[in-house]
């Protein structure tokens, strides 16, 4: 949400606007398969970032013209609703949102075995509800959630994370003002298995000393997110689970009757 930028991001303290230290994220909240209607589907709070993800597929893909013979297309749409900031927003795709689909889609993608599903389409849907900047990585991370969630085969999870420049000092995962304010902001994108990079961009400027450490700090920020995600994915794995074990002892006690 777009505030007035407060004389100073950073206090002689170095706390944030937001009460957070230099090197500290967001609140982070992960909820797994949560919509009945969709293949699978995530949801993410970071910080006032909330973001909705729903995945349906590998299907039938149409217009057929879109399909690949030697993959499954991967196809993202990500969209901030009307209210998500505080003008209204139109609901038409904006050229940022057209820009948001692709490097979202091109970061995810490394990830998917999409060569086992030839001709069809995976369908990725990402509604920012609530926007306080850093949405494109809160984004990747619940969306690849999604994919799990949907059950496709992936090499890895992708975890996202920014970093950047505020105020002079390097500072872990940027809201809204801090992005507006701030010297510099680097969205990262990190298969931690893999080792592998899939998303870096940058705005603003930094010195290649500042580059590494900015890089190296998103990196660390990318692995917390991971273990997040892989708590999230546990716990719902653990829901099912159990809801498994009573239907069979269900079954059980029926057999016996
Ligand atoms: P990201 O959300 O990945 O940081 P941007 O840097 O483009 O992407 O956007 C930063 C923030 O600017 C968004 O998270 C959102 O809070 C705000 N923003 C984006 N589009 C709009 C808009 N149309 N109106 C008001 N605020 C917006």
């Amino acid at each position: 949400m777009s505030q007035k930028k407060p004389e100073k991001l950073i206090d002689e303290n170095d706390i944030r606007s937001d009460g957070r230290k230099l090197n500290e994220m967001r609140q982070v909240k992960i909820e797994v398969g949560i919509l009945g209607n969709a293949d699978g589907s995530a949801y993410i709070e970071m910080g006032k970032n909330r973001i909705l993800a729903a995945v349906y597929g590998p299907r039938e893909i149409h217009p057929r013209h879109q399909a690949l013979p030697d993959r499954a297309a991967l196809r993202c749409r990500y969209h901030m609703a009307p209210f998500s900031v505080q003008e209204r927003k139109s609901p038409a795709p904006s050229r940022r949102e057209h820009e948001l689909s692709k490097v979202i889609r091109e970061s995810l993608e490394p990830s998917i075995f999409t060569e086992y599903y030839p001709r069809t389409a995976i369908d990725l849907f990402i509604e920012v509800l609530q926007a306080d900047g850093g949405t494109r990585c809160a984004g990747i991370t619940v969306a690849s959630l999604a994919l799990a969630d949907a059950g496709i085969p992936m090499r890895d999870l992708v975890s996202a994370c920014a970093a950047g420049k505020v105020d002079g000092r390097l500072v872990l995962d940027l809201n809204d003002v801090e992005d507006k304010g701030g010297e510099a902001d680097m969205p990262l994108a990190y298969m931690p298995t893999m080792n592998a990079v899939t998303l870096l961009q940058m705005d603003g400027m930094l010195t290649g000393e500042e580059f590494e450490q900015v890089l190296n700090m998103a990196l660390e920020g990318c692995k917390q997110i991971n273990q997040l995600q892989k708590e999230a994915l546990r716990a719902k794995y653990k829901v099912v689970k159990e809801a498994e074990a009573e239907k069979e002892e269900e079954g059980e006690k029926e057999a016996a009757e």
